[in-house]
Order: structure tokens, then C-alpha cells, then sequence
């Protein structure tokens, strides 16, 4: 199941009812209307946090409420307002209408969003003495909440988007290009949904990769999860393409693993096939890898990608490929 796109339902708060009511003293006879106006109704905001990453929390909460106003009291007292309910979402949610799907708001700025407006407060009848009607036996009610539907996708901002069979590296490879540094923001996802790290190169640049897992297990395995995973790579740059040298268990052949994946990636659509791909040939440590190598490099040059061999575990290579997809997103 995904988790970065949740439907909700979000209501703002009634506006308190205003009060109807008369000054009232020891030995005055007839004191003047005092009822005092209702509150207004919370509102529903929704606020980035950084410290959020996914849209986990809204799997099990569907339902957002603000607070009611309070009713307007006696001597001209206002009722309390609603508190507002924040809902907080992490940095790069796009709010959607549910039923038109627009666009209501691209969280990716640190601004709160009023996406649901409290009502307003009912007047109390104060409000509506005049010299003709000095006691007026009503108030205005207050304004219902607003109910919207709306839907929340996290929108990837990931430069970089590994991709490649099971257990070929992907996730051995970006925690030795990211986690490694101390400058590194790391965002832990769940295991169905990308992890993302930041790749500092040199002195300026970072970049954010996200290694994609269950990209091609599910596919391979008839499940027809592997396009759902590819919707996150729509959102990536730059495809790395990892492929492990030795085969793995069942001693595939790397050339043909790279046009498998790369077969994926065509029927997805999306002019996936054409995004910019750099080829890694990972596990160069392993004994008797060279041919294998020389024939995965002709593939992708022939296919006119970028290629480079590299050690996701002893770290040869990495810096080269880090330098490489540096200068590419830079272009990009
Ligand atoms: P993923 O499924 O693509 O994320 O693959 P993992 O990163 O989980 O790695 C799968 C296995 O391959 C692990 O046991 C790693 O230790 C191993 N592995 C990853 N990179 C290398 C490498 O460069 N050389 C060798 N020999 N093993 C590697
Ligand atoms: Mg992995």
C-alpha cells in the first residue's frame, strides 16, 4: 500500500451562537439587551514539519476537527473562539481538492495554510437595538464549519533515483555516499517507500537520492507492484541504474538484468526510458567480475549512457560516480 498520498477530510469549527439577553439589577426595571456575540470557529491549518517525512500518521486518522466557538454569554461577554487544529505534513505535501483535484496549496515554503476557515460568530442581540425595538428577543446564529475533502500527496524531491534488482547494492551504495559524511540530513522511510539521503560533493553542492526498494520485486515477481514503486522515480532527475556484477544467488547475468530493468522502465511510460541514466556496475570487488564488467559497459555505452564500475562496500569508485552525478545534476 502507498502511503504518500492520503484523503482526509478536514472541518472547521461552528461559530458560536449569539446570546440573547437582558441587563438585569436589583430595582432596574427594564434593562437593555446584553447578550453578548458567539466565538469564532476554529480553523484547520496545515503547517510544514521537518520532522516528518512521510504521510504514515494519515492511514489512521481520516477525520480532522476544529473546535466550535463558544456561545455569546450574558453582559455582553464573547463566547471563547475555537482553537484552530494544525495539522502538520511534511515539507513538499501538495493539498489537493478532492473533488476537482486542484491544486489548493504546494507545502513546500515554511507558510501555514488556512485550508478550512472557522465560521463566524453570531451576533448577540445587542447588536440589534434600535430606538424602535429596545428589546430585541433574537441573536443571529453562528456560521457552520467548512467540510472539504482534500487529498495529500508528497511530492519527491529526489535528484536522484537508484534503481535495479533485489540486493544488487542500492541501499549499501547510498549509505556509503551519504550516511558517511557529517553534514547529511538522512530521512528513514518505512520499507515501502524510498529512503532518501543527501550527497554532499566538494564544498557546495548536494544532491538527494532516493533508493527505491521493491522497484522491480514486485514486478518480477507478477505482483504489479514494481509500476507503482516507478511513480516515484517520475519524480527523480536522474535514473542510477545499479547492476550486481556476480549475479546473485542465482547467477543472472548482469547484461541481461540491465535490459530487464530498462524494460520496466519503457513499458511504465512516462519517458522513463529517455530520463538521463548512469550505469553502475556494483560488487567490482568480487573475483572474476572483469568480463562481466567490459560487456555491461559496451550495453551502456552502446545505449548511450554514462557507466562506472564501482565497490559499494570497499568504497572504490564511489567518489568518481559521486563527482560524476554531481556535475550531471548540476546540468539537469
Ligand atoms: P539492495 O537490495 O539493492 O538495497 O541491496 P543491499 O544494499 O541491501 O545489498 C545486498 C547485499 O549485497 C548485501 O549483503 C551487501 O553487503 C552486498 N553488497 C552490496 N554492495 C556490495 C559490493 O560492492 N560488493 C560486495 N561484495 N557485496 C556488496
Ligand atoms: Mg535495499
Amino acid at each position: 500500500m502507498f502511503i504518500d498520498i492520503a484523503k482526509i477530510k478536514i472541518v472547521s469549527g461552528k461559530g458560536g451562537d449569539g446570546k440573547v439577553g437582558f441587563h438585569r439589577e436589583k430595582y432596574v426595571a427594564a434593562g437593555g439587551p446584553d447578550g453578548g456575540d458567539g466565538g469564532r470557529g476554529g480553523s484547520v491549518i496545515f503547517k510544514v514539519d521537518d520532522n516528518l517525512s512521510t504521510l504514515l500518521d494519515f492511514r489512521y486518522k481520516k477525520k480532522y476537527v476544529a473546535a466550535p466557538g463558544e456561545p455569546g454569554g450574558g453582559k455582553r461577554c464573547k463566547g471563547k473562539d475555537g482553537a484552530d487544529l494544525i495539522i502538520r505534513v511534511p515539507r513538499g505535501t501538495i493539498i489537493r481538492d478532492q473533488k476537482t483535484g486542484q491544486v489548493m496549496k504546494d507545502m513546500s515554503d515554511s507558510e501555514p495554510f488556512v485550508a478550512a476557515k472557522g465560521g463566524n460568530g453570531g451576533w448577540g442581540n445587542t447588536h440589534f437595538a434600535t430606538p424602535t425595538r429596545q428589546a430585541p428577543r433574537f441573536a443571529k446564529p453562528g456560521l457552520p464549519g467548512v467540510e472539504r475533502d482534500i487529498i495529500l500527496e508528497l511530492k519527491l524531491l529526489a535528484d536522484v533515483g537508484l534503481v535495479g534488482f533485489p540486493n544488487v547494492g542500492k541501499s549499501t551504495l547510498l549509505s556509503m555516499v551519504s550516511a558517511a559524511r557529517p553534514k547529511i540530513a538522512n530521512y528513514h522511510f518505512t520499507t515501502l517507500v524510498p529512503n532518501l539521503g543527501v550527497v554532499s560533493v566538494g564544498e557546495e553542492q548536494n544532491f538527494v537520492m532516493a533508493d527505491i526498494p521493491g522497484i522491480i520485486e514486485g514486478a518480477s515477481e507478477g505482483k504489479g507492484l514494481g509500476h507503482q514503486f516507478l511513480r516515484h522515480i517520475e519524480r527523480t532527475a536522474l535514473i542510477m541504474h545499479v547492476v550486481d556484477m556476480t549475479g546473485g544467488f542465482e547467477d543472472r547475468d548482469p547484461v541481461e538484468d540491465y535490459r530487464i530493468i530498462n524494460r520496466e522502465l519503457e513499458q511504465y511510460g512516462a519517458e522513463l526510458s529517455e530520463r538521463p541514466q548512469i550505469v553502475v556496475a556494483n560488487k567490482c570487488d568480487a573475483p572474476g567480475t572483469a568480463d562481466k564488467i567490459a560487456d555491461l559497459k559496451r550495453a551502456a555505452l552502446d545505449d548511450g549512457h554514462m557507466f562506472f564500475a564501482v565497490s559499494a562496500v570497499t568504497g572504490a569508485g564511489l567518489n568518481t560516480l559521486m563527482l560524476a552525478v554531481g556535475e550531471q545534476v548540476a546540468k539537469l
